[in-house]
């Protein structure tokens, strides 16, 4: 059995007065890979900040591996929980790369040499070697998207949150995003990341979250959920495409069982079954 790094209990959070996030209840399992979906407006980011600690829920409690989280170890909180911005430019300060980089492990306390090697290693995995000396803000959408997960890299912190990595970016560099974060799974870390795109949850996750109107309406394998047609109206999420050829197939009795991840996959099921 798979242990939980980080649990959420009843996490209740209020800008003002607006009540944002209602009562939210989540276990999250080392590596795992989570996509959280949901309408905009729906509370992802703000829970997300509950998990990595910049923000503090007004009510119910974050634990980490057990330990419940107080004000006192909001720091400790945010040594294993990374988060990504959904927008570089809200999350990037720092005038040059190397100093961009730098600022999560320095920020730690780290020592210098730890900080070069750190640094040095979240360049060459986020294939930045060149740019250490660039301004970040003149980088193109895809170079600064890799730098702002450079950051986090360079804290190693075994949970990742990525909050909508794809928004913005062009086909190639959001398969670029696509295969960083899959990298990142094998290499052990927990992943958690916000989309709107069913396709990549489907082929991606294998815990699907729906976030509508502050609760989570809904949580399960990517197949189990995308089935549930009320669900998807609810959260005005869109079926995978892969899964709608396949259902229309399989009422047809042209195929059966689970619909594979991707078009590649199915129409190799479907050529399989027809030789
Ligand atoms: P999602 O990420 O699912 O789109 P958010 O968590 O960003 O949702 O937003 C949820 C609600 O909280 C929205 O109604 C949004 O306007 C509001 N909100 C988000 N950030 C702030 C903030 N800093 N101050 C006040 N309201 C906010
Ligand atoms: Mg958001």
């Amino acid at each position: 059995m798979k242990k939980v790094l980080i649990e959420a209990r009843d996490i209740h959070f209020a800008y003002d007065e607006k009540e944002i996030l209602k009562g939210i209840n989540l276990a999250v399992y080392e590596g795992e890979k989570i996509a959280v979906m949901g309408s905009n407006g729906a509370g992802k980011s703000t829970f997300f900040l509950n998990l990595n600690g910049v923000l503090y829920p007004d009510r119910g409690e974050i634990l980490m591996e057990g330990k419940r989280i107080g004000k006192k170890e909001l720091k400790e909180l945010r040594k294993r929980v990374g988060f990504v911005f959904q927008d570089a430019d809200s999350q990037i300060i720092a005038s040059n790369v190397r100093a961009e980089i730098s600022f999560g492990p320095m920020n730690m306390g780290l020592k210098r040499d730890e900080v070069i090697k750190r640094v040095e290693s979240a360049v060459e995995y986020m294939d930045l070697k060149g740019f250490e000396d660039r301004a970040p803000h003149y980088l193109s959408g895809g170079e600064k998207k890799r730098v702002s997960i450079a950051d986090i890299l360079a804290m190693k912190t075994e949970i990742l949150i990525f909050d909508e990595p794809m928004a913005a970016l062009d086909p190639v560099n959001s398969e670029n995003v696509e295969k960083i974060l899959s990298r990142l799974h094998s290499d052990g870390k927990t992943i958690i990341t916000a989309t709107h795109d069913a396709d990549f949850a489907y082929r991606f996750a294998d815990r699907v979250i729906v976030f509508c109107d502050g609760n989570i309406i809904a949580d399960g394998g990517p197949w189990e959920i995308f089935k549930k047609s009320e669900i998807l109206k609810k959260a005005n999420l869109k079926k995978p495409a892969v899964m709608t050829i396949w259902e229309a197939l399989e009422k047809s009795g042209a195929v059966k069982g689970n619909c594979p991840k991707t078009p590649e996959e199915a129409a190799m099921a479907i050529i399989a079954r027809n030789k």
